[in-house]
């Protein structure tokens, strides 16, 4: 079945684990985008999720804060990680060819998920 809006404008969104915006979905893998909540996120394969929070930690706190979170028994941070970014991905290529430009850099193989990160404290 097909619906009739030929401009071809992507539809697909994520939704932000933290205040529930609709956002785009990120077609940049090596970026961090960030929520108007203040949340980031960022694609990431699963065996490279740690290296991706620290990426993100890295957006939101500074040099300096990032020493001293890193040295304290606190919870500095809620980490929301999406398995199925895969899936939707899978959805988007399907109405938009653009982004598989994007998705040749990456080891087909490798599982994506969406990293968030919001921040505590
Ligand atoms: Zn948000």
């Amino acid at each position: 079945m097909r619906r009739g809006n030929g401009a071809g404008v992507p539809t697909h969104i994520i939704v932000c684990p933290f205040c529930e915006a609709g956002l785009p979905i990120p077609d940049d893998f090596d970026a961090i985008y960030r929520c108007e909540c203040g949340a980031c996120y960022k694609v990431c394969s699963d065996n490279m999720l740690e290296r991706g929070v620290y990426d993100i930690a890295e957006e939101l706190w500074t040099e300096e804060e990032l020493h001293f979170i890193q040295n304290v028994p606190l919870d500095v941070c809620n980490i929301v990680v999406e398995k199925d970014f895969d899936r939707l991905l899978d959805l988007r290529q399907s109405s938009d060819a653009a982004i598989l430009e994007r998705f040749c850099k990456y080891d087909t193989r490798e599982h994506l998920s969406l990293v968030w990160v919001k921040r505590l404290i």
